[in-house]
Formats: structure tokens, C-alpha cells, sequence
């Protein structure tokens, strides 16, 4: 069969791939334009995709022989999982490898943005340190502060255990509340989401993008926030108003951001670089070399499952096709 993939990948994997099927690749290092996208996807079986590339209704019409899309990462809010259902066509994810990436990432944003890591480095290579002082560039400790955690899936409990090496009291808002005695085992506890956003030192959000977590915080959400709290986003730029976290920003509503992802990545909302108390990253949650090998493993194994008919190992849809099939 015919499979394009839209990014580079480590060659081995597209070395696994080529020898099951006939492959087509973007060879740039930057994501495939549209039009190049639509039309290079017309006549494939399998697409192995990223979270730069918009599979909707036009794509999926324009690409009639379809049978499989594999996506390289674990959100999949740029899928139409429902039109590919209604297409039967089997859409794939990367859980659990990009967890300890993406918790680790977020505790660096949570260190540098509460004690002003970007900002000392570049102070110091513009020559700016030329004595220690007592009141001289201060942050915000860390340890045993409050850390409340939005979404507590995977990387939400990833960072959670992270935040136990730093004394800190985690709080955590999702809409499925854990046992007792696993909130217990973990050293957390469950608020609501007002509650946890007025009582948190730094707010991290581990949701999905959804039509029910879009802009899920915005000004009414980052005014309840203590004035001393950071909000860390490694989840998906779209769940914060970023219009209106700046003018939180610009007023002193809160302290600080740290942010791997965009509203609409990868342009930056106006005013946000002019900000000294944001430390803005380019949307790197899972990138190392161990967490984006392993994605291009898994993505493979999803996509020669589902072109030989079998299930892919993680399949998003499967279980909803298998009951259109049985009714
Ligand atoms: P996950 O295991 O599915 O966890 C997501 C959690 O969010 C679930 O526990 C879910 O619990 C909760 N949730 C969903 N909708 C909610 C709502 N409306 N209100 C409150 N909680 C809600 O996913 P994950 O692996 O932790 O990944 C989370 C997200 O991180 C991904 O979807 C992706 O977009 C993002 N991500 C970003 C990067 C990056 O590079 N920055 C890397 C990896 C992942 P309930 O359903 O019980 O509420």
C-alpha cells in the first residue's frame, strides 16, 4: 500500500515501514504546506501524521483510499476522529511515552519562570552580573509551595510525583475524582476547579484539547489565582485565553507564565514576548531523543497493524467502529 508521512522520522522506523509499503515523505524539516499535504495524501492508503498537520473533513474528502491514520503524539485535537469514524477509517495515538518527557518539562518551566532562569542567563551574558547582593534578582521558592494540577492523567500524576522531590502540596482538579485511598497513596487531594485555582502557589494544566476545555481558563479563572501563582501550560496553547493571560500579566493578575504551547501556534499573541515574567518555550513537552524515538515506534506499529486489517495497539476508534459494525 501507499503511506505518506508528513515529517522526518528517524530513519529506522521509516526503514520498518518501507518494507511493508511504498512511502512517500516530506523530506523539510518544516511541516508540509496544504496544498502540498492534500494533494500528496490523494492516493494513500496510511498517513502517518503530526500534530502540525489539520486532518479534517476537506483532507479526509480529498483522500479517498484511506484506511489508516497514525498520529505521532498522544494529543489528537487535529483529527476529526469523528468524520475518519464515520469514514472507518482507524486513527491512532502514542500514550504513556511522551509522560516522563513531558512532566519533566514542566517542572523545568515551573523552575525557571519562579526563579527567573531565562532571564538571569540572559542578564548574565549581556554582562550584567557584576556583584552579589543580598536583594539582587529574586524569585519564588519552589519547594513546599502549593502545586495545582488540571487533568490529572498520565503526565498530570507524572508531574505530581515530581512535585513530592520538592515537599510541595499538590492539589488536583479532574472531572473523574480517584479513591480515597489512591488520592491517599499518591499525597493528593481532589478540588474543585475554582478552589484549586484560589489556593495553588503554581497552576499546571494536563487536559486535552476538547470543545469542553477550550479557553477553559481566561480572565475570570486567572483572577482567582493568588497574585504571587504562576500558570504553566504544556498541555495545548487553546486552553488559555491568551488575550486575556496577557492583560492578566500586564496588570499583575498573577506572577508569571511558563508556556510550551500557543493559541495559535506557532504565532505568539501580541504582547506576550514583551513580557519579562513569561518563559516561552517552542512547543518541545516530548522532545528528546529517547520520547520521539519511541512515538515513531509506536506510530509504525499502529500503522502496519492497521493496514494489515489487525487492531492497532492503540487505536482511538476501534472500539466505536466495532459497534457500528455490530449494530
Ligand atoms: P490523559 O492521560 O488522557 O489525561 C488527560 C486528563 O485530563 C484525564 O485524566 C482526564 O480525566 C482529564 N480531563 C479531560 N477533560 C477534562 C475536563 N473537561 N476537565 C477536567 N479534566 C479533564 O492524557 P496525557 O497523556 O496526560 O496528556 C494530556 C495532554 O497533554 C494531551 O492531550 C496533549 O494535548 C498534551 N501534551 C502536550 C505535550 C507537549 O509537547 N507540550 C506532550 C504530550 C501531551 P477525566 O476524563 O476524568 O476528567
Amino acid at each position: 500500500m501507499r503511506v505518506l508521512i508528513t515529517a522526518r522520522i528517524p530513519e529506522e522506523i521509516v526503514s520498518t515501514i518501507r518494507s511493508e509499503h511504498e512511502i512517500e515523505i516530506n523530506e523539510f524539516e518544516r511541516p508540509m504546506d496544504r496544498a502540498d499535504l492534500l494533494a500528496r495524501v490523494r492516493d494513500k492508503e496510511g498517513l502517518l501524521c503530526t500534530i502540525s498537520d489539520r486532518v479534517d473533513k476537506e483532507l479526509l474528502t480529498n483522500a479517498p483510499l484511506l484506511k489508516m491514520i497514525a498520529n505521532y503524539g498522544v494529543g489528537f485535537d487535529h483529527i476529526d476522529l469523528d468524520a475518519a469514524t464515520a469514514r472507518a477509517i482507524l486513527v491512532s495515538n502514542t500514550p504513556g511515552v511522551l509522560t516522563d518527557a513531558t512532566a519533566e518539562l514542566t517542572f523545568a518551566l515551573i523552575l525557571a519562570v519562579a526563579r527567573r532562569v531565562v532571564e538571569g542567563d540572559q542578564r548574565t551574558r549581556k554582562g550584567h552580573f557584576r556583584f552579589w547582593a543580598p536583594l539582587l534578582f529574586l524569585g519564588r521558592q519552589v519547594t513546599g509551595k502549593t502545586l495545582g494540577i488540571i487533568g490529572f492523567g498520565q503526565i498530570g500524576k507524572a508531574v505530581a510525583r515530581r512535585a513530592t522531590g520538592f515537599d510541595m502540596r499538590v492539589l488536583y482538579y479532574s472531572r473523574t475524582r480517584l479513591d480515597a485511598s489512591i488520592e491517599q497513596k499518591l499525597s493528593v487531594e481532589h478540588r474543585g476547579l475554582d478552589d484549586l485555582l484560589t489556593e495553588s502557589d503554581f497552576v499546571s494544566l494536563h487536559v486535552p484539547l476538547t470543545d469542553k476545555t477550550l479557553h477553559m481558563i481566561g480572565a475570570r479563572e486567572l483572577n482567582l489565582m493568588k497574585r504571587s501563582a504562576y500558570l504553566i501550560n504544556a498541555a495545548r496553547g487553546p486552553v488559555v485565553n491568551e488575550r486575556e493571560l496577557v492583560e492578566a500579566l500586564r496588570a499583575g493578575k498573577i506572577a508569571g507564565a511558563g508556556l510550551d504551547v500557543y493559541e495559535n501556534e506557532p504565532k505568539l499573541t501580541p504582547g506576550l514576548v514583551d513580557l519579562e515574567n513569561v518563559v516561552l518555550l517552542p512547543h518541545v513537552g516530548s522532545a528528546t531523543v529517547e520520547t520521539r524515538t519511541r512515538m515513531g515506534e509506536m506510530a509504525a506499529e499502529n500503522l502496519l497493524a492497521g493496514l494489515r486489517s489487525q487492531t492497532p495497539p492503540n487505536c482511538l476508534n476501534c472500539s466505536r467502529l466495532a459497534s457500528v459494525k455490530a449494530r
